[in-house]
């Protein structure tokens, strides 16, 4: 799969999902938080309203050349640039995807909005939904996830109970740990008592091994997750990749033409965007697989993050 492709990329190696192979329905930075650890950069749109992002058939039509060809995947990953469910036609798009194939379908969000039914009934169409959960309370929850105004943490744990009670699926609860912000006890009890009341399949543990949006945010180490794990239950293991040694296939010419800009100099995600003529959301994926490579990092300069060729 080398193929240039306008919707999906990858398939890219998990570590949450094995190989996933992606699609972005909602437009960069289009989201209903603004976490302090994004890699994607500060919110452009900080939103609650559900829209219509562009028709679903080219999506379809693309992933039924796709499949003619044969892909090899084992979910076909929902997810964005931003917060898919935030795309009003997320469960159009799941019942198209199912009509032609039966890989399974999992939702990568923050699961701050399924406590609208529409949202919990288009994801129930996934076999896995795969929702965050960082803060146990509502301080911690506006420091780590500076939330839309109409977001709150009460709205966001019983959505997601709720999910619980009406979903037949998988629930795969994802926690981002960031030293000093949510590690203390405290706040790991609180955390394990919204996970009780959420009853996810499984939690993973996840933390800051990637460049993030605000500078200083204090990754834990693996022992420190493997502690949490342990006060979390059974149900819980450590995500978190400290090899960074995923190699994904992607559009090799576009990527390669990232890298020899980078390595020529330092540029913002506009900078790529704008110099190779490519969209945002493009750019964000090449960016993100020379990452996964290891063979670019990120840097922060007055509140913009520049890529650097290492
Ligand atoms: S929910 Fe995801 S896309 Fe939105 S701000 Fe947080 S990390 Fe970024």
């Amino acid at each position: 799969m080398t193929e240039e492709k306008k919707y999906f990329y990858g398939p890219v190696p998990s570590r949450r999902l094995g190989l996933s192979y992606g699609v972005d329905i909602v437009p960069f930075k289009v989201c209903t938080l603004d976490c302090i650890y994004c890699q994607l950069g500060k919110a452009t749109d900080l939103t609650v309203e559900r829209r219509e992002y562009g028709p679903i058939g080219p999506i379809l039509s693309e992933l039924k050349e796709i499949l003619a060809k044969g892909l090899k995947t084992d979910f076909i990953t929902i997810a964005g640039s931003g917060e898919p469910t935030l795309n009003s036609q997320l469960g159009e798009l799941i019942d198209g995807i199912k009509k032609i194939t039966d890989i399974p379908v999992a939702i990568l969000t923050n699961g701050t909005l399924f406590y609208k039914e529409d949202v919990r009934a288009d994801c129930a169409k996934a076999d896995v939904v795969m929702p965050s959960l960082d803060a146990g309370d509502a301080e911690t929850f506006r420091k780590v996830n500076r939330p839309h105004r109409d977001i709150n943490i009460e709205n966001l744990i019983s959505g997601l109970s709720t999910f619980r009670d009406e979903f037949v699926g998988q629930i795969w609860l994802e926690v981002f740990f960031i030293e000093g912000l949510n590690t203390d006890s405290v706040q790991i009890a609180k955390i394990r008592n919204a996970i009780e009341r959420i009853r996810p399949d499984k939690i993973q543990l996840n933390t800051a091994v990637r460049p993030t949006v605000e500078p200083n945010i204090m990754r834990l180490d693996n022992e420190m997750l493997q502690a949490i794990a342990v006060q979390l239950g059974p149900k819980c293991e450590v995500v978190a990749d400290f090899s960074v040694t995923h190699y994904g296939k992607f559009p090799e010419n576009k990527a390669n033409d990232v890298l020899s800009m980078l390595k020529r100099r330092p540029c913002s995600l506009d900078d790529i965007s704008s110099g190779l003529g490519i969209g945002r959301n493009e750019a964000i994926k090449y960016i993100r697989n020379l990452q996964n490579q290891g063979l670019i990092h990120a840097e922060h300069k007055d509140g913009i993050i520049f890529f650097k060729a290492n």
